[in-house]
């Protein structure tokens, strides 16, 4: 597959006509999700229009006209755990276990790395995502301002997520970085974080907890990724991560964990009550041997869930797709429940909740006045047809292969396998290979 960069002229007013459209917009979550044949209009970086074409508002004044082909129309994928500035380290180090992969591998590496490094890795990374439908990414990494400005210079969505641990930044540039960053550019927003509990020393979570109080913000961190995590929480704190955390007062304002693959009951009381979404990544655990979270329970229980890929060093690949289909895949098998996690459930977490976990409300789907963040996907491929349920195809059979369209507010940022973006990915790509070959010379 070949991927050009061309320059499109500016499109203030989009009409995408002939649209199998799935809104998204049921507020019943179980419910099959409504299509509707017609067309979907936008203005700027709002949609302004979405039903049947008969009813649609006529005008001659478009500045773009996209005859959709009976192609399914949808809210983009959101990506609600990543760390985009990795994925120089992609294929670096495999294959071995786990604490010797992030000690001797990941950390060193990522100790060499530059502020243009992380620039161009997020760059990678977020050409990626428009390949995979995703339009906007919960990013935990260092040197933010070199992420701000990757998405910034690609038009791209990130929501950033503080990642103050023992070793890099502090509650004190947590706070600077939230103020900032809430008011720099309406396609960047910031959300209170830390890594996690293990990297992270009791008098700088309590702070962080402090500073969620004081502006009334959810708080989100890596949680009981792995069995041990749990174990060695359980003998410094007498408590799993879930409950130690919620002790000090971390999710007072909400929240979430990332992974939560080992989850006692009372964990998934607290996520309840705490209103905490839960952000699973089932490649990263299977790749690094972690587990499976127990999706099926929480659902059960009214937990709120949402999709990421993880980093590309533990991943590897940056693909919604793949997601969704082992989210339900992984279920049925650890269930032993060919009907758990209905296909259905997975599409609206990666479509639609991932958008109320990063608090993004404005892109969860399509209806007037929500912005334009949007895919296109192509049922004129073998693997689609035939159409006998939609969202059963997208999840079950459903690739990147099929994007034919990515859309964040309102700018088409990629279109029939080419992009429309400043920069050629070729020039992306040969910068980030320079910096591997750069950090593991030296
Ligand atoms: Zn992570």
């Amino acid at each position: 597959m070949t991927q050009e960069t061309f320059a499109t002229p500016e499109a203030h007013t989009i009409r995408i006509y002939n649209a199998l459209i799935l809104p998204l917009t049921e507020s019943d979550v179980t419910a099959k999700p409504l299509v509707i044949e017609g067309e979907l209009q936008i203005a700027d970086d709002r949609i302004t229009y979405v039903g049947n074409s008969a009813d649609a508002p006529v005008s001659t004044q478009w500045d773009r006209e996209i005859d959709a082909c009976g192609n399914v129309i949808m809210p983009g994928f959101k990506n609600a755990h990543t760390h985009s500035g990795m994925t120089f380290l992609r294929s670096y180090a495999d294959d071995l276990p786990l604490q010797q992969w992030l000690y001797d591998k990941v950390f060193p590496l990522e100790a060499a790395m530059t502020a243009e490094d992380v620039y161009w890795s997020s760059r990678l990374a977020i050409l990626e995502y428009l390949t995979s439908g995703i339009t906007a990414n919960f990013d935990m990494y260092q040197k933010t301002e070199s992420i701000v400005q990757a998405s910034i210079d690609s038009g791209f969505r990130t929501v950033l997520c503080g990642s103050v641990n023992n070793f890099v930044s502090s509650p004190a540039e947590l706070e600077q970085q939230y103020l900032r960053y809430n008011d720099t550019d309406p396609l960047i927003s910031f959300q209170l974080g830390f890594h996690a509990e293990y990297t992270t020393d009791e008098k700088l979570l309590r702070k962080i907890a402090a500073l969620s109080q004081r502006y009334s913000a959810p708080v989100y961190t890596h949680s009981s990724e792995t069995a041990s995590e749990v174990a060695d929480c359980i003998k410094r704190h007498g408590a799993t991560p879930t409950v130690y955390l919620n002790r000090l007062g971390m999710f007072e304002h909400g929240g979430g964990g990332f992974h939560c693959v080992h989850m006692t009951e009372e964990d998934l009381d607290i996520c309840l009550s705490g209103g905490l979404w839960v952000i699973t990544n089932p490649s990263s655990n299977l790749k690094l041997a972690s587990g499976i979270a127990p999706l099926t329970r929480m659902l059960r229980n009214g937990i709120r869930l949402a999709i990421g890929t993880d980093g590309p060093a533990s991943n590897n690949c940056l693909d919604m797709f793949r997601e969704m289909f082992l989210t339900t895949a992984l279920q049925k098998v650890q269930d032993q429940d060919a009907s758990a996690m209905d296909a259905d459930v997975v599409l609206r977490m990666a479509a639609s909740n991932g958008a109320h976990a990063m608090c993004l409300p404005d892109c969860d789907s399509l209806a007037p006045g929500k912005q334009a963040d949007l895919i296109m996907l192509d049922l004129h491929q073998p693997n689609m047809q035939p159409v006998n349920e939609i969202s059963k195809n997208i999840v079950y059979s459903g690739s990147k292969q099929n994007v034919k369209l990515t859309m964040v507010a309102g700018k088409i940022l990629y279109e029939n396998e080419k992009f429309h973006l400043d920069e050629d990915p070729e020039r992306i790509y040969a910068k980030v290979n320079e910096t591997i070959h750069r950090i593991t010379r030296s």
